[in-house]
């Protein structure tokens, strides 16, 4: 069952009495759950979208509180409506949704987005996997690059990402020096790290296993993670 805070003329009473604000919104979704109570069907998720992150943030947390008060303890559906598309949908998504997440409010995720449905699913897993929620990919740790980059990193983490991205689990790092490579590769389980200027070195965890030239590195992480028996076909 879907409660719409936005519809029917309690809603509209509440919009007359607390104005198109997050209050309003918390007060519109617990009457109606009153209502349901009443007729003791409680199969209820709640949803609290709005369409700007700071009104849905407010509104959430309010609602979190208010049902503490009221000793319900309803699931929460959280999503930031009428998102847009592009980067700019995805990041207003990410802010709204990540944030309740990471304070532990939110017990399922809908980023909407004006693109074609499947393209929000990735969008939806990559919120989980950088929250540390999920794991569904390989997570990627590399450096922005400065003046000690030893090879093209943005080549080289493209190489890497697309030989490697089917490895659920595992968390790589391509880091552009060894001066600061290593110690910043957040434990990865991997690491390809610039040597001196035509080789890269190896990692496993912050072990340096081997030396190679730049041109073979792709291919010889491979083989390492391999060796290790963590590789799996395509
Ligand atoms: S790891 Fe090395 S190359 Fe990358 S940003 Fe840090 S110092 Fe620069």
């Amino acid at each position: 069952m879907r409660i719409g805070v936005n519809h029917g003329s309690l809603a509209e009473r509440m919009l007359f009495s607390y104005g198109d604000t997050p209050e309003g919104m918390v007060e519109s979704a617990l009457e109606f759950l009153k209502i349901c109570e009443s007729l003791d069907f409680r199969n209820l998720v709640i949803s609290m979208k709005a369409s700007r992150v700071p009104v849905m943030l407010a509104a959430y947390r309010l609602m979190v509180k208010r049902m503490d008060e009221l000793g319900m303890d309803y699931p929460l559906h959280l999503g930031v409506t009428e998102a847009g598309d592009g980067e700019y949908g995805r990041i207003k998504s990410t802010a709204g949704i990540a944030t309740l997440l990471a304070e532990g409010i939110g017990d399922t995720i809908r980023v909407s987005l004006t693109e074609a449905p499947e393209k929000e699913i990735p969008v939806c897993y990559s919120i989980l996997q950088a929250l540390g929620m999920r794991k569904t990919m390989v997570e990627y740790v590399a450096c922005p690059s400065c003046g000690r980059t030893l090879f093209n990193l943005e080549e080289v983490l493209h190489k890497v990402r697309e030989a490697t991205k089917h490895l659920t689990g595992l968390d790589i790092a391509v880091m552009g020096c060894i001066v600061n490579g290593p110690g910043e590769m957040a434990d990865a389980d991997y690491g390809y790290v610039g040597k001196q200027a035509g080789y890269i070195a190896l990692y496993r965890g912050r072990d340096e296993i081997k030396r190679v030239p730049e041109d073979q590195g792709v291919e010889e992480l491979i083989n390492l993670i391999k060796a290790d028996g963590r590789w799996v076909e395509p």
